[in-house]
């Protein structure tokens, strides 16, 4: 049975090539038009990209399954998509096996080299202890590289719960970085976006600014290196990327950024050793479980706060009553208290977050429905009296921490100093014919990662390492093989009627509201799936203002929130998000963007 299927693969695959292989398709490859919105059977894909989504759908059309077509498409998007994911980077998956009726997490998340220390961001030339200026110092250097976890990420998940080889699930990632693909709206901007810090180094500026300029839309890309390194990966296993050839040339890329001889800043470098590599693992965590209004949703928990701060802002949301009648919802109201709940969780995630196997956080505590009682009587009817500079702070959650071995430490007072703005990283949902559903998101952290093409390789190496904050003592604060707290949050919920569905978005610490939003517009306000994507983000980080989607702050629900005090500031893009929903009889319903980062794509097996 399997060697059949694997035949069936194997033949769709090489047709796949032949046909990439087609000059026609060589010399200007249009992006097939594919829809955001897509109805149907037998599985589904939703990404940010069509040719990643096609890449899905063939894999579940020959017989392959959720997981399988996540690591394929999430290969494609690593060649179509590579300032926003690839191997060079990390990433979270959540994972439904509907026959075991179980779901699990993978922590594919960078990983802090043995050379970390919390100053490893300070300016050499400040006596004062000054850090590099944000942009685009600290995100571009050798420092901020994490060890990459995506690869081992891929192998994990296909050889625990797929059933093709990595080798079979690279090839259509390979055919595209070999072949050529166009260049759309969002490749062009984004290469435009990082221009000046990719001329710093020769390795980027190669690739992706040939003749010193951006490739145009409709330009067609071929990236022959990073189809050579898929091509290692395929032959010789993970152990090429962690204990390898492209270990070796990892290392030396961040111990000496290969940078133009006068680069146009200060380029530093890092101290990540083949030992490093060779440590990495990834982990297979418990999910969250968080019930809201009866519906239950799974997450990623730590070294993410996605899953924990999502549900810590909808267990505050929960006690509020919405009543019988959707009709009947006063929506500035509910927005209202999904801004002040986010901010409070927030406030929380800020404070005592961080990577469970360096720190004791009081999770128990946190997700109390004490505590989250507590804070939900600390909202009002109205937004704080100045938006502007009010910030929540952390709760004190120890009271209601009944772990039998409770934190020892003082209640953090470190402000987190935060920058974590970046609309970069990129969500799929994958399901299949058997019912099971993945939700993964994956990154290199800023758009463009950290700026370097690993030389001969094809692919950049991420800067994860910014989301550590620069400060001790604090639970997210840089130290050896300690994995950076993420905002990232996969997301794969229950509905009481038997609905299943898959959500996830890439933005930085927006993540997490957007998330929550999507929860609300879900489970309060009763959207469907690519409407609950679609609708006007609303955003609160416990930063001052409010961030919404542009326009929304002149609506009436804009105006409506104006009035109950907040200040809003219109946003040009929060969360690409897709995601994809199953009723009990098996139709689905899969969303990705229908403008946001120029929209994106769903497809189904069988529409
Ligand atoms: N590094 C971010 C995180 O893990 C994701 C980057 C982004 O989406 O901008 O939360």
């Amino acid at each position: 049975m399997k060697r059949t299927f694997l035949g069936v693969l194997t033949l769709a695959l090489v047709l796949t090539l032949f046909w990439q292989r087609s000059p026609t398709l060589a010399q200007a490859p249009a992006q097939p038009l594919n829809p955001a919105v897509a109805k149907g059977h037998g599985g589904a894909i939703a990404t940010v990209d069509s040719r990643a989504t096609q890449v899905g759908i063939d894999v579940l059309k020959a017989g392959g399954n959720a997981i399988d077509a996540a690591v394929a498409t999430a290969a494609a998007l690593g060649v179509v998509e590579p300032f926003s994911a690839g191997i060079g980077g990390g990433g979270f998956m959540v994972i439904y096996l509907k026959n075991a009726d179980r779901v699990i997490t993978i922590d594919g998340r960078e990983q802090a080299p043995a050379t970390a220390t919390v100053d490893m961001f300070k300016d050499p030339d400040s006596s004062t202890g000054d850090l590099l200026p944000f942009m685009p110092n600290r995100i571009s250097n050798g420092a901020a590289v994490g060890v990459p976890g995506t690869p081992s990420e891929w192998a994990e998940a296909l050889s625990r719960y797929g059933t093709l080889t990595l080798a079979q699930a690279l090839q259509p990632a390979i055919a595209l970085a070999e072949n050529g693909f166009a260049v759309d709206a969002t490749f062009a901007s984004q290469t435009a976006q990082n221009q000046a810090r990719f001329t710093a180094f020769d390795s980027t500026q190669a690739l992706y600014l040939p003749q010193g300029q951006p490739l145009g839309v409709g330009e067609v890309f071929k990236n022959p290196d990073l189809g050579k390194t898929y091509r290692l990966l395929a032959e010789q296993g993970v152990n090429a990327f962690y204990r390898g050839e492209i270990g070796r040339a990892i290392v030396q890329t961040v111990q000496q950024p290969p940078t133009v001889s006068n680069p146009p800043f200060r380029v530093i470098s890092g101290g990540m050793t083949l030992a490093d590599l060779d440590q990495y693992a990834v982990r297979v965590r418990p999910a969250v479980k968080t019930s809201y209004r009866g519906y239950q949703i799974y997450g990623m928990g730590l070294p993410s706060s996605g899953g924990i701060t999502t549900g810590e802002g909808l267990k505050i949301l929960e006690g509020f009553d919405r009543g019988q009648d959707l009709g009947q919802i006063d929506r500035s109201q509910v927005w209202h208290q999904v801004i002040e709940a986010e901010r409070l969780a927030f406030a929380d995630r800020n404070a005592y977050l961080g990577d469970p196997e360096y720190v004791d956080v009081p999770l128990m505590g946190l997700r109390s429905e004490n505590f989250t009682s507590q804070r939900r009587q600390q909202i009002s009817d109205r937004a704080p009296a100045d938006e502007k500079t009010f910030r929540a702070a952390a709760g004190n959650p120890l009271p209601y921490h009944i772990d039998p071995s409770p934190s020892l430490t003082a209640l953090p007072v470190a402000a987190a100093v935060k920058t974590e703005e970046g609309l970069s990283t990129t969500h799929l949902v994958t399901s299949d014919r058997f019912g099971n559903v993945v939700s993964y998101t994956l990154t290199i952290e800023s758009t463009g990662g950290s700026g370097m093409v690993v030389p001969g390789y094809g692919f950049i190496l991420n800067n994860e390492l910014t989301d550590f904050d620069p400060a001790s003592p604090h639970p997210n604060a840089p130290e050896p093989g300690k994995r950076p707290r993420s905002s990232m949050a996969p997301t794969i919920a229950f509905a009481p009627d038997g609905r299943v569905m898959a959500f996830g978005s890439p933005g930085g610490s927006t993540i997490i509201t957007t998330v929550l939003g999507i929860a609300v517009n879900l489970m309060d306000l009763g959207l469907p799936i690519d409407e609950a994507i679609a609708a006007p983000r609303i955003s609160q980080r416990n930063g001052g203002v409010t961030q919404v989607d542009s326009g929304l702050e002149t609506g009436a629900l804009g105006q409506a929130l104006t009035a109950l005090g907040h200040v809003l500031e219109p946003s040009p893009e929060i969360g690409a998000a897709t995601g994809l929903m199953i009723q009990p009889d098996g139709a689905i319903l899969a969303a990705a963007e229908p403008v946001r980062r120029g929209g994106g794509s769903a497809l189904t097996v069988r529409p």
